[in-house]
């Protein structure tokens, strides 16, 4: 098996948390634990590439960023990504290393910092249609201030009616290129775990002279884990997030869990609009395009799922 997994927010902090190293080491290590199961029943030919959100830390860092800004400048979103890539990759190939070796395994792990392509005329570059919310909730008072302090910010009232219901806004771009697939692609064949494309990846363009340029952007990443399984010639695209299953009529009392579904079936129940946008809508686009341009089987399902999603008994499969 070639396998890509993407690990939701909650397999880094939980929501209830604050966000402590010691929680995050914690999460981290409930999910090594699961990663290094997986690794264990592997073959010589098989390999692990492991890819995560950075929300909260980004959020985090953003917020330490602003109470700070008087006393040492506020750094641009692909350098927070790049930060975030860092931090979050260190937890995970420092747990992953450990559950290795308490099983026994002498695999190596690494994490990489890695870039991935945007277009810049995408139009969630464009006016005021930005659609991440990021940092913290402001009051109408602090958003006008906010605004006017920095002219360039999309700042929306994403909770509508709240008494702190203002966020500043940024573009989520489609990606398209992972700027440093093959060198991924070459070290996975050497039989290393990768951690790559973490938190959808740093966001770039290509500027005249084809150098990449970082952007003020945050991309998904679900989709730029698309972009890698592709890009690395992954077989199995694993999305793992607080639920075991994608459901039929999501919030409804006739709620249903997707078991193992066709591409077909998969593209029909997202026209019929069962998946929220920004949570599992990027996820099941994901997965219809992964297997769509030739994946042998995208899941959805959740961390604690993982072996037996994997084993086919659990989780929403989607297959050709
Ligand atoms: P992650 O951090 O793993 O990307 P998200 O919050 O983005 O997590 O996505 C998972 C969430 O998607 C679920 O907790 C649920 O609230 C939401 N969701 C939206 N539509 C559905 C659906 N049809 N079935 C299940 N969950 C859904
Ligand atoms: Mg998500």
């Amino acid at each position: 098996m070639k396998l890509l997994v993407a690990l939701g927010g909650n397999a880094i902090k939980q929501a209830h948390e604050a966000g402590t190293t010691a929680e995050q080491f914690e999460n981290c290590e409930k999910t090594a634990e699961q990663l290094a199961g997986i690794v264990s029943e592997f073959g010589p030919d098989d390999w692990l590439a492991i890819t995560h959100g950075n929300g909260p830390q980004s959020g985090n860092l953003s917020v330490q960023m602003e109470a700070a800004k008087d006393l040492v400048p506020v750094q641009t979103l692909d350098v927070i990504g790049a930060m975030t890539q860092g931090q979050i990759g260190y937890m995970l190939q420092n747990t992953m290393q450990k559950h290795l070796k308490a099983r026994g395994v002498d695999i190596d792990v690494i994490a990489v910092i890695n870039q991935v392509l945007v277009d810049p005329d995408d139009p969630e570059f464009s006016g005021d249609t930005a659609s991440k919310p990021v940092g913290n909730f402001f009051t109408a008072d602090e958003a006008r201030a906010l605004k006017a302090q920095h002219p360039e910010y999309v700042v929306k009232e994403v909770k509508p009616g709240a008494e702190k219901g203002w966020r500043r806004c940024v573009p989520s771009p489609i990606p398209s290129v992972n700027v440093e697939a093959r060198a991924i692609q070459q070290i996975l064949t050497d039989g290393i775990i990768v951690i790559a494309s973490g938190g959808g990846g740093i966001p770039v363009m290509q500027d005249d002279k084809g150098d990449y340029q970082g952007l003020e952007a945050v991309i998904d990443k679900d989709r730029a884990g698309e972009v890698m399984a592709q890009a690395i010639g992954a077989d199995t695209f694993m999305m793992l997030t607080d639920v075991e299953h994608a459901l039929l009529n999501f919030g409804k009392p006739d709620a249903a869990p997707i078991g193992e579904v066709t591409v077909a079936k998969a593209q029909q129940l997202a026209a019929e609009g069962h998946f929220l946008p920004g949570s599992m809508g990027p996820k099941m686009a994901s997965a219809i395009k992964f297997v769509q341009e030739g994946g042998a089987r995208a899941i959805i399902s959740s961390l604690d799922k993982a072996v037996e999603a994997l084993e086919g008994k659990t989780g929403t499969i989607i297959l050709p």
